[in-house]
């Protein structure tokens, strides 16, 4: 597999000719406390009970892998790189059964505190520039594992969309000298028509202009670029963010059990990018949020939603099976 970037939208897409791994064997369980298979841990936070509540994996079919250099070269006008990087599976709970939904606040506090520590670890590696936090849950969303689990992946570019969104977050400070997430979060307080529920320091509402029905997002009420930082010096700033995680969660259940969430949190401010101009004003223009995506019904395949687009035919092999196919005129 490698990254090829899109000479036009600028976007990066990980394809290649992937080759079928065997199928998995999900009974028993990888992930559940008393899993036999050897998992290459990364990470643990220990539970009241003083067994592990949450913990970080090496995903066993990784798309990104941890040795090496990008090695980004031209190939005419085009873009390739490999896909140096980070994949690890985040277990949100030692129980099979306990989802984000209907874990206890502590639990949830647990996972969020996992999630946090291992984006700021992964932050370290100066090839990265961006940590991306999300779960797909659901057939139609691309869930690979029935036990609770969300991934974070490290990459050497920025995913399109949070790239669109830091633009766009820039272009707003530099005209108005304000978040535009903070100026969303007062009108929607102000005119209260999207507003579903805040609890403590975070809001959560349906989006203006939302991509799919019922978009839901979860914001922090006070300005802050990075999820990990102030979640890890302030662990009482988790405080209002589980249980809103969780009643949300219930909400969007009554109507579907597909769903993508992701976490947008500030990029790497250690890596150095000249063309990205890294980013002046970041800390006061970015300001990171959770976004989910429900997937309905009889409409669930007639869009997709992807952070990073995943080919797994390259282009090569794809215009071959084309050229190859028997047409009648
Ligand atoms: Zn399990
Ligand atoms: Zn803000
Ligand atoms: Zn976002």
């Amino acid at each position: 597999m490698e990254l090829r970037k899109d000479p036009i939208t600028r976007s990066w897409v990980i394809t290649g000719d992937d080759v079928p791994d065997a199928a998995q064997v999900e009974s028993p369980c990888l992930f559940c406390a008393d899993a036999a298979a050897p998992l290459q841990v990364v990470s643990s936070i220990t539970g009241d009970g003083g067994q592990w509540s949450a913990r970080s994996v090496v995903h066993p079919t990784a798309l990104y892998h941890i040795e090496g250099e990008p090695n980004r070269r031209g190939d005419g006008i085009y873009d390739r790189m490999r896909p140096v990087g980070a994949h690890e599976i985040l277990i949100e709970n030692p129980k099979h059964d306990h989802q984000l939904w209907n874990a206890s606040d502590s639990e949830i506090r647990n996972f969020l505190k996992l999630a946090a520590q291992r984006a700021q670890d992964l932050k370290r590696d100066g090839r990265f520039k961006y940590v991306s936090i999300f779960k797909n849950h659901g057939v139609h969303a691309g869930q690979e594992f029935d036990h609770p689990t969300s991934q974070i992946t490290a990459t050497t570019f920025v995913p399109r969309r949070v790239l669109y969104e830091l633009r766009a977050g820039r272009e707003y400070f530099k005209a108005k000298e304000r978040c535009v997430f903070c100026d969303i979060i007062a009108q929607e307080e102000r005119q209260n028509l999207r507003v579903l529920e805040s609890r403590g320091d975070y809001i959560a509402l349906c989006p203006y202009a939302p991509r799919v029905p019922y978009e839901t997002w979860i914001l922090p009420l006070t300005h802050d670029a990075s999820f990990e930082h102030n979640r890890l010096s302030k662990p009482d700033s988790l405080g209002g963010l589980s249980p809103l995680i969780r009643r949300t969660l219930q909400r969007i259940r009554t109507l579907t059990e597909e769903y993508h969430l992701v976490l947008h949190t500030s990029p790497n401010t250690f890596h150095v990018s000249q063309s990205l101009g890294y980013w002046k004003t970041l800390e006061d223009d970015y300001h990171w949020h959770i976004e989910i995506l429900p997937i309905l019904g009889a409409k669930a395949k007639s869009y997709t939603f992807k952070e990073v687009y995943y080919s797994p035919v390259s282009s090569e092999t794809a215009v071959k099976r084309l050229q190859d196919a028997r047409i009648e005129g």
